[in-house]
């Protein structure tokens, strides 16, 4: 299956250079031309990876890649300008996993993308089951939760009822659909059983962070709300 490279790059000569030989190489391309659309495009197309421009319009690189980081671990590759170290030095730290200088050669662009993508591939079998939001971390190999710093006491089901609506964020959730998925299909409960559960997390949760919450999506269900 063809992959997928998000491009998000103000520039639309390179944007549209980029593009261009991406889709002769064979994979499929989106393009952001500021930050907030290139928020709004990863959450729509959910690309394998992403190219990802320093110097953007609304909101920049380093803003858009901590949106991405704070829902998934995709791959994203930096496009730095020249000589701008210490950003190449930070956006490393910051969860980038490669960065390019401008100006380059379409030829080291695909030999970084194809690299980062075995290396991704490669880390997947062993990917811990860790999601990291602000103030939260929620550990399903270890069954720990840490809110705000500190290891708060959770039964597993609410462990594994967060972690499951925190993997995919802001996606909502009907309550049958989180019984069969956390549950099992051959779980005897009622949809009450969500509710207490989502209710105790809560009460561990609420007021943490602004960045996210546990929200009722009324007469629907429940989703792990991420702003
Ligand atoms: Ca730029």
């Amino acid at each position: 299956m063809a992959k997928t490279v998000l491009i998000v790059e103000d520039e639309q000569n390179i944007a549209e250079l980029l593009r261009m030989y991406l889709e002769k190489e064979g994979y499929t391309t989106a393009v952001a031309s500021d930050g907030a659309q290139g928020v709004e495009q990863f959450r729509r197309v959910h690309p394998d990876l992403v190219l990802l421009d320093i110097m953007l319009p609304i909101l920049d690189g380093w803003g858009v890649l901590q949106k991405i980081r704070q829902e998934a671990q995709t791959p994203v590759i930096m496009l730095t300008a020249k000589g701008e170290t210490s950003d190449k030095v930070s956006g490393l730290k910051q969860g980038a996993d490669d960065y390019i200088t401008k100006p380059f050669e379409m030829k080291e662009v695909l030999a970084r993308i194809e690299a980062v993508l075995r290396r991704a591939s490669g880390d997947d079998k062993s990917k811990a089951r860790r999601l990291t939001f602000d103030k939260l971390i929620i550990d399903l190999d270890s069954f720990e939760l840490i809110v705000d710093g500190k290891r708060v006491e959770t039964p597993p089901k609410e462990m594994e009822l967060l972690y499951h609506l925190a993997s995919s964020p802001n996606r909502v959730y009907t309550r049958n659909q989180l019984l069969d998925e956390v549950w099992g299909f051959d779980y005897f409960g009622d949809s009450r059983t969500v509710d207490v559960h989502v209710k105790r997390l809560r009460e561990k949760l609420e007021g943490v962070s602004d960045q996210w919450s546990l929200k009722t999506v009324w007469g629907v269900g429940y989703k792990f709300e991420v702003v």
